[in-house]
């Protein structure tokens, strides 16, 4: 059979080990993590015992030095049974890619493989209360202190904090220069100064924990800054170019998940005396649910594989597969609800949870109107 706009076998293979591990040991905790708002460990185990937690990482820090279609690919499998979960090696990845892309050999040797053998995870801090769409707005500081520099503020909404023992950090390290005076920073959690705030209280995504994280004099030594002073805010930019597909991949699985339990329930759901997957309304929905995922994965992977190899039109496409994935998750989750009837409104199914999961991935890593505004910036350009 001719390989023609296929995914090589490998990705496939890649594919059917995920999905074998997401539905013997991810699926079923997945309704008690969201139920109990607990952080997914059984995930967490599984996907660093079969080595899926953090795929991206190079050959060169001891990782498996999957590409960014392959990482796309685990992500959606996890999602596809459990959104929270699927931020494990989603996470791992938007926190270790300004590192991977601009950081110092020293900082790569002392960072990656500690993330690549799943003995620590690691965050991405960007936002503030008061510093979201607008990130640059931040008002974290980190100032110079003989070799040293010293941190102080408070980063909102982290994914995964408290259970990462990395942080990459933006901070202003020179007020007067706008976005061209934000630096990155790499901080542990065991670092003086670091401390990790209460639990948000979320709609969805109840198993991954967010929280903020405050700097209070944290203390880390020079060599921890990522690139040079005043490049953090590009690195971080460029970061999302990498990540908002694994977003898309996260939004595609949770529509999968969704349009896999639809299709199940109206073949078995008798109304009228016959499934209701008979009556050609439902069979629209579905037939409308399966096209924008198909459509959405495979904008998704483009995107991935643009990104990777360094495309121009790479930010367009991230936000381009970010923005269609997520729409198309929202869109196909509450069609799931809609097919299962007062069943799909309980705790009873999963469609609900996949419901309540979907809205998170129109929001983070930019919402869906700062999607729109980089398409068309980069568009009229
Ligand atoms: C569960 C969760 C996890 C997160 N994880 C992380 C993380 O790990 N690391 C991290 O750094 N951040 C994280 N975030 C933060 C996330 O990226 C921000 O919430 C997001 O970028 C939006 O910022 P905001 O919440 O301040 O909304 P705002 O910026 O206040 O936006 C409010 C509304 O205004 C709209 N808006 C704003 N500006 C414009 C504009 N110029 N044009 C049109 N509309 C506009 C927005 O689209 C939105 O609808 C997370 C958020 C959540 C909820």
């Amino acid at each position: 059979m001719s390989d023609l706009y296929n995914l090589p076998e490998d990705h496939q293979d890649i594919r059917a080990a995920v999905r074998e591990l997401a539905e013997g040991a991810i699926k079923p905790f997945a309704a008690d993590c969201d139920e109990k708002e607990r952080y997914p460990v059984e995930a967490q185990k599984a996907l660093i015992d079969a080595g899926f937690h953090a795929v991206h990482i190079p050959e060169a820090y001891e990782g498996m030095g999957a590409d960014a279609v392959a990482t796309v690919v685990v992500i959606e499998e996890v999602a596809r049974v459990c959104a929270s979960s699927a931020l494990i090696p989603a996470v791992n990845k938007l926190g270790s890619m300004p590192i991977i892309l601009s950081g110092s050999e020293e900082l790569k040797q002392a960072v990656l493989p500690s993330i690549a053998s799943g003995e620590a995870m690691i965050s991405y801090a960007l936002s503030e209360r008061e510093a979201g769409s607008d990130a640059a707005a931040m008002r974290t500081r980190a100032k110079a202190d003989g070799d040293d520099w010293i941190l102080n503020g408070t980063k909102c909404w982290i994914t995964n904090a408290g259970v990462s023992s990395w942080y990459t950090v933006m901070a202003v390290t020179d007020p007067d220069k706008g976005s061209r005076g934000i630096s990155a920073f790499v901080v542990h959690a065991d670092d003086e100064g670091f401390q990790v705030g209460t639990k948000e209280r979320k709609l969805g995504i109840k198993g991954s924990p967010t929280r903020e994280i405050h700097f209070d004099n944290c203390r880390i030594p020079g060599w921890r800054i990522v690139g040079e002073p005043g490049t953090g805010y590009s690195t971080a930019l460029a970061t999302l170019e990498h990540t908002r597909p694994t977003i898309g991949a996260q939004a595609v699985g949770i529509a999968q998940g969704a349009l896999e339990l639809s299709v199940d329930y109206a073949k078995h759901r008798q109304q009228f005396g016959k499934a209701i997957a008979q009556f050609q309304a439902i069979q629209f929905m579905i037939a409308d649910m399966a096209m924008a995922v198909e459509a959405a994965r495979t904008l998704v992977y483009q995107a991935a594989a643009a990104a990777e190899r360094g495309d121009p039109r790479s930010s367009f496409l991230a936000s381009a597969a970010k923005c269609l994935a997520s729409d198309t998750a929202m869109s196909v989750t509450t069609d799931a609800v809609q097919i299962l009837g007062g069943a799909g409104y309980t705790r009873d199914f999963a469609a609900e949870r996949m419901m309540r999961d979907a809205k998170i991935t129109q929001i983070y890593e930019g919402t869906n109107q700062i999607q729109r505004l980089v398409m068309a910036r980069s568009l009229l350009r």
